[in-house]
């Protein structure tokens, strides 16, 4: 019997899952955001301003919601010299829309841009004193972990513009997924596609996903890097909740219609693509499909077993844009 990995029923919703406007140091005000989505295609856009979380009901209607979220950022180095340190970098996404008060939150610290103007709006935990960011893995965690116990979908972003490497990423936890693909990043020359951190994330047992956004401060960085997200309704708790469950694909080119599982094969649909590949835990047992020269191939299949760890795949085009799926382990590929 099929098992439907991205659910059968319901509509995807494109979504940029990372912007950011003037309410931080983005160039376009929310308004002009929304517009300029909507006009692409794009149903859903998470507003991640750094630093305050601002929300924006004004711009929900029936075609289009806007989530509630801010980008937070802990820097190795303070002040002037900050660029030649690591940094990293987080979304939080609230989960309901009434739930927005901002955790690990200082009362005089941490602001940039634009920000500032808006520390009125910040509604935060008053009986709390102010929360100090240390850039190590052992605050980071803690923030990552606090956030998700207060009720936000918690993304790791850009690694590579953060120079962050392997013994920074792998010692955070509690996020729920990675930023495999930044747009924005990716058009200002860092290769912020990373799919080696989420491989390296998931062999450790993580169970996360891997989410696209733009992460755009100006025209130049929109439309490119996005999420699909199905489900049965474009309401607020209708799309987090599929982003809870995992109900999402991460793209910055090709489109992918269905997936799922039946009789030992893992099955994906998908727009005209150059390869369609299949990377698994164990990593000898990696396959690629390939269109003929001159042709493209719309469907592939791959066998799995219980043995080969989590699976997940990978379309790319003649462009060399990718969409990537999530991870999926054997209990969720078999009986
Ligand atoms: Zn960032
Ligand atoms: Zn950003």
């Amino acid at each position: 019997m099929r098992r439907y990995l991205l659910p059968q029923s319901g509509n995807f919703y494109k979504a940029n899952m990372h912007c950011h406007t003037t309410v931080s140091d983005g160039r376009m005000t929310p308004q002009e955001v929304k517009e300029h989505y909507m006009a692409n295609g794009y149903s859903i856009v998470a507003f991640t301003d750094h630093h305050v979380l601002v929300p924006h009901p004004e711009l929900k209607e029936e075609t289009f919601l806007p989530l509630y979220g801010v980008e937070l950022n802990v820097d190795e180095i303070e002040g002037p010299e900050r660029a030649n340190g690591k940094t990293c970098h987080f979304n939080l996404i609230a989960l309901e829309e009434d739930n927005l008060i901002q955790p690990c939150y200082h009362r005089t610290k941490y602001m940039g841009g634009h920000a500032e103007e808006h520390r009125c709006e910040v509604r935060f935990d008053e009986s709390l004193p102010d929360y100090e960011r240390i850039y190590t893995c052992e605050c980071l965690t803690e923030m990552m972990e606090t956030a998700r116990k207060q009720g936000f979908f918690v993304t790791y972003n850009h690694p590579t513009w953060s120079r962050e490497r392997y013994p920074q990423y792998m010692n955070y936890h509690g996020m729920h997924a990675l930023e495999i693909i930044n747009y924005g990043c990716l058009v200002t020359g860092y290769e912020d596609y990373n799919p080696r951190v989420y491989d390296d994330l998931l062999s450790d047992g993580r169970r996360i996903y891997a989410v696209a956004g733009d992460d755009n401060h100006k025209l130049a960085h929109t439309c490119g890097g996005f999420t699909m997200i199905k489900a049965d309704k474009l309401e607020y708790r209708a799309i987090t909740s599929a982003l809870e469950q995992g109900h999402f694909y991460a793209s910055y080119g090709p489109l992918i219609h269905e997936l799922w599982v039946e009789d030992g094969k893992i099955h994906i649909t998908c727009s005209g693509a150059y390869q369609v590949s299949c990377h698994k835990q164990m990593p000898h047992r990696d396959k690629a499909c390939r269109a003929e020269p001159g042709q493209q191939i719309t469907e592939a299949e791959f066998d799995i077993a219980p043995g080969d760890g989590y699976v997940r795949l990978t379309v790319t085009d003649d462009r060399g844009r990718h969409a990537v799926t999530n991870a999926y382990f054997p209990d969720q590929l078999f009986d």
